[in-house]
């Protein structure tokens, strides 16, 4: 049985569900860019699209595109030309549910993109200070999966 396809933000202060995906798109404009953080904003067309904690709040980026994100954590969601939302890829809980099949925008791209894959991987030992650190970490993230309550009781964020 495949994966419901559900997502949300960081904190989960936001949570959906969709009925089906389509057309899984990276695009670089550079309104993209800044809305992300990132180099590109991957996007894929949110069909029957249910919010089923909290909604998205909406910034109006141009005269066409309405931009959702969650106002507690900050995490992109949705963008909408009014067609119908396309939702955040990365905010899926099973992100391989929408793996990109087209660029657009690519007067924008970022000329560094292309070379990212190539980029020299740096491996952290298990007795370096980066290991040492991750193993510190308690994550406050929502889990990649619907909760009937968040954030449990014991895990007090601020
Ligand atoms: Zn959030």
């Amino acid at each position: 049985m495949s994966n419901p396809i559900t997502g949300g933000c960081q904190c989960g202060a936001v949570r959906f569900r969709a009925g089906k995906l389509s057309d899984p798109t990276i695009c670089h404009c550079r309104m993209c860019q800044k809305a992300f953080g990132s180099f590109y904003a991957p996007l894929a067309t949110a069909h029957d699209l249910v919010w089923t904690r909290g909604a998205p709040k909406l910034f109006q980026s141009s005269n066409r595109v309405l931009r959702g994100f969650c106002e507690t954590c900050g995490t992109p969601l949705t963008y909408d030309y009014g067609a119908g939302p396309a939702i955040a890829i990365g905010a899926l809980d099973h992100p391989g549910q929408a793996a990109p099949l087209v660029q657009v925008c690519v007067d924008d791209r970022q000329p560094f993109v292309d070379g990212l894959a190539d980029l020299p991987v740096r491996e952290f030992g298990p007795e370096s200070d980066e290991a040492r650190f991750m193993a510190t970490i308690q994550t406050y993230q929502h889990p990649d999966a619907d909760t009937d309550t968040w954030p449990p009781a014991d895990n007090q964020t601020a």
